[in-house]
């Protein structure tokens, strides 16, 4: 590897240096709040960039980024071999990218020490803060899931470490997880690798929420009237004493959203979703995503294009049966089955390619987000106020969901399986659920309200946007 030689502050500009993992679920937080920095003006920034990536949304919105922002420095970091194929054959690939960028990542130490502020993602946490701390460079964290699951990331070794005291850990069961004044996780709401402690998933999750206590604070994609309960437990050192500050800044947007007139008066391409969108009735339409990476299986799509059929409600569904985009090779009329494809004409679109979620869940056609509560996903519903229909795959999700609950974005089919649960969810119960949400006025009534106070979070001088400020602030004063 061969690190650039990173500047620090110039004539008292501070530089924040961004070092994000993998993942368009990690990377489109990181590219949003990159955005916002930088368009704020009197800060330099500069961003760790890793090539190839996993996947090619990840290097599409690499491109895009330093294209729209030509004074975003990009930083080269080189990754040192390893060998994951073989020492951890099967693995996720992204986790696997997290791994990697681990153990590559005392190379960050010549490259950090000229910086006045880092902001990193968790997975790196327990590597990229010992960094930090040796070069007194402050360091954050940007944290891309919801404040319960920072409370749940920074609690679990707590729990494990009251199990060993009480013996539980010979029973050799994790058990339900009470986070102190946020809520009880219940064991089957956990991301699934962590039933495991010898996971490489677990360890690292383990690792980095012991760490994260040692940062100097944590941005978060959420808002206050959103997850009172969770920031003030994190905040008050309810969660794990001395907690180090939480700025909740969310719902983050995409610097895509602030388009010239010019672009916004533009039609959208003929056969685009855009365009399919435009020609439909307000609020009929249901969209349908399960974020970036989660491939469900074949035999689930046939039963969610049952589903959708039945319903008899138009839909828009964004299709992905490939962990990694660059791998999907499927013909959609072959994964949806004879015929579904004509059957639906005009009612229904599939589409297996990217498209801007954001953008289309504030189409005025859109009526409801059928989701696996992704919380890129569930942010971007809240702040579209559309009512969101959460079908948790894995992960983060169901602790998602249990927000998207709470807060009123939606509803959780919390019986409905998800990834390792060798159990279908049948076509006819997705279609009845699906149609009865799209009817419930007072869902789409609480959703809306959720809009409105995000909204508000962001406005100038509501809490969003006071706690950037005071972050900005923190990092001009530093
Ligand atoms: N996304 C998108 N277009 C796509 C697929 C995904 O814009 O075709 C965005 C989506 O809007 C969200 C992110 O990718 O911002 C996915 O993050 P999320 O946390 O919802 O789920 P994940 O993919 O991490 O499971
Ligand atoms: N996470 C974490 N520490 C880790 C790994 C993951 O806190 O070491 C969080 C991550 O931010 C996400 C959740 O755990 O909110 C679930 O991770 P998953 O594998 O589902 O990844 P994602 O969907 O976020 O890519």
């Amino acid at each position: 590897m061969a690190p650039q030689e990173t500047q620090s502050s110039v004539d008292g500009v501070p530089h924040v240096m961004f070092i994000p993992s993998a993942g368009m679920g990690h990377l489109l937080p990181f590219f949003r709040v990159i955005a916002a920095l930088y368009g704020h003006g009197g800060v330099e920034v500069s961003v760790v960039t890793v090539l190839p990536t996993v996947s090619a949304a990840e290097a599409d919105h690499f491109t895009e980024l330093f294209a729209k922002f030509p004074g975003i420095r990009r930083v080269d970091f080189h990754l040192l071999p390893f060998d994951a194929a073989a020492e951890f054959p099967g693995h996720d690939p992204f986790l696997l990218r997290w791994e990697a960028l681990r153990r590559s990542a005392h190379l960050l130490g010549p490259l950090v020490a000229g910086v006045s502020a880092v902001v990193t993602d968790v997975t790196l946490a327990s590597h990229v803060i010992p960094i930090c701390n040796e070069v007194h460079v402050p360091c954050h964290v940007l944290f891309v899931s919801c404040a319960t699951m920072l409370s749940l990331v920074a609690y679990f070794p707590v729990h494990l470490d009251n199990n060993s005291k009480k013996k539980k850990a010979a029973t050799g069961s994790v058990g339900d997880v009470d986070i102190p004044r946020v809520r009880r996780i219940a064991e089957s709401w956990l991301p699934q690798p962590l039933l495991d402690l010898e996971k490489l998933f677990t360890k690292q999750f383990i690792d980095n929420g012991r760490e994260i206590t040692k940062a100097d604070g944590f941005l978060v994609n959420t808002f206050d009237a959103l997850e009172p309960a969770a920031l003030a437990a994190l905040r008050d050192g309810m969660v794990v004493p001395g907690f180090p500050p939480v700025y909740a800044i969310g719902p983050l947007k995409s610097h895509t959203c602030n388009k010239s007139s010019d672009e916004k008066n533009k039609p959208a391409a003929a056969g685009s979703p855009v365009a399919w969108l435009d020609e439909q009735p307000a609020k009929s339409v249901v969209y349908v995503a399960f974020g970036n990476r989660n491939a469900v299986s074949h035999e689930q799509i046939r039963e969610i294009a049952a589903g959708l059929d039945s319903s008899g409600c138009r839909f828009l569904w964004v299709l992905k049966t490939t962990t990694v985009d660059r791998d999907d090779a499927a013909e959609l009329a072959d994964v949806l089955g004879a015929g579904f494809l004509d059957r639906v004409h005009g009612r229904g679109l599939v589409t297996k390619a990217w498209v801007d979620q954001e953008a289309l869940l504030k189409h005025p056609a859109v009526g409801l987000f059928l989701s696996h509560s992704g919380w890129n996903s569930v942010t971007e519903a809240a702040a579209a106020g559309v009512p969101l229909l959460a079908w948790p795959r894995g992960g983060d999700h169901r602790v998602n969901a249990t927000v998207v609950v709470s807060g009123g974005v939606g509803e959780w089919m919390e019986h409905w399986s998800w990834d390792g649960e060798d159990r279908l969810v049948m076509g006819a119960e997705i279609g009845e659920k699906v149609k009865e949400v799209m009817a419930d006025a007072a869902v789409r009534a609480r959703a809306a309200r959720v809009g409105e106070e995000a909204a508000k979070a962001v406005a100038e001088g509501g809490t969003s946007y006071r706690n950037m400020q005071e972050f900005i602030g923190k990092l001009k004063t530093a």
